[in-house]
């Protein structure tokens, strides 16, 4: 999945368990489950253009949300963006691989990189329709988590 995608689902997490010592290993988790979900890919080159112009429209996604949920004025933003980080996280086994040269040699991988390329099943260009999807759940249970959260405050100081 795109890094908003993850970040985000990180994010929910968050909201949801708020507890951080159970909230950062699920958002670490939910990496794998999201990538299981069929969705966008476009089979970059490594170093390429390509890949570059994709990491500079994902990140300014990412960017644009964490603002547009810090407008919001969620609770937790810092817990969020721990939990978005963590939950984008295992991807950056892709940049050590695509570092080191061994970004298609499935045999050079840990076992939890392993685990994560045979999961990912199905990528491509029509994944992006799912992930708008996707992104669309996520923002919304963030949002509602955190009027359920107000409504909880209002309701224990009264
Ligand atoms: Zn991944």
């Amino acid at each position: 999945m795109t890094t908003t995608s993850h970040a985000l689902a990180g994010a929910m997490i968050a909201s949801l368990v708020k507890r951080p010592y159970l909230a950062i290993p699920l958002a670490f988790l939910s990496h794998f489950v999201c990538d299981a979900i069929p969705h966008f890919g476009i089979g970059m080159a490594f170093g390429g253009p390509t890949m570059f112009a994709w990491l500079l429209i994902d990140g300014f996604l990412a960017c644009v949300f964490a603002i547009f949920l810090l407008k919001k004025k969620v609770q937790n933003p810092v817990l969020l963006a721990i939990c978005g980080f963590a939950a984008m996280s295992p991807d950056l086994a892709w940049l050590y691989y695509g570092l080191k040269g061994n970004l298609n040699n499935f045999s050079a991988f840990d076992p939890i990189t392993k685990f994560h390329s045979t999961i990912q099943w199905f990528e491509h260009p029509v994944g992006i329709l799912l992930e708008v999807v996707w992104i669309a759940v996520m923002v919304t249970i963030i949002l509602k988590a955190n009027h359920e959260n107000y409504k909880d405050t209002a309701t224990s100081k009264a």
